[in-house]
């Protein structure tokens, strides 16, 4: 691992759950809780593959941190997804296999499309359109559903895509 976290960013201390316990765990270490004091999980520092520190609060002024904007979805040391990350993308896979308004190819592409906007790669945009058709054929309750679940684990850029805001 290279020192470039340590140089740029804190590193983060975050619930499995998602919950942002400290964002300056080198900084800050007396705000360390081994526990989330609003759900109760077992907080964590790095990614539980590969161990590389979540990157924490920016250290430089005008240099945005990727937790500033909204906690990490995926490691930046091994690209695996996050606990939190992992947990909403299987509810969200939970969500589309119960949708009885589509057929199961149709929830097989919702499943794909949801991967492709978490992803953010070059097929967001085309995700994005199929997301949008898929989820507004599964009706208003599962659009509201899948926008709790996916909203805060998705990039800015994607969240525009699909939501406008
Ligand atoms: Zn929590
Ligand atoms: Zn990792």
């Amino acid at each position: 691992m290279t020192s470039r976290h340590h140089d740029w960013f804190d590193v983060a201390q975050i619930c499995l759950n998602g919950h942002l316990v400290n964002p300056q765990v080198v900084a800050a270490p007396d705000l360390n809780q081994d526990f989330c004091v609003r759900c109760g999980a077992r907080t964590i520092t790095a990614c539980e593959q590969c161990r590389t520190p979540i990157p924490g609060a920016s250290r430089i002024p005008g240099i945005l941190s990727p937790s500033d904007a909204s906690r990490p979805a995926y490691c930046p040391g091994c690209g695996s997804p996050f606990p939190w990350t992992e947990q909403r993308l299987l509810q969200a896979y939970a969500l589309a296999d119960d949708l009885e308004q589509l057929t199961p190819k149709e929830r097989e592409l919702l499943k794909q499309s949801i991967d492709e906007l978490l992803a953010d790669g070059p097929h967001a945009q085309l995700a994005s359109v199929r997301f949008k058709k898929l989820v507004a054929k599964a009706g208003v309750q599962a659009a509201a559903s899948f926008q709790e679940i996916l909203v805060s684990i998705v990039s800015e850029a994607v969240r525009r895509l699909i939501w406008g805001a």
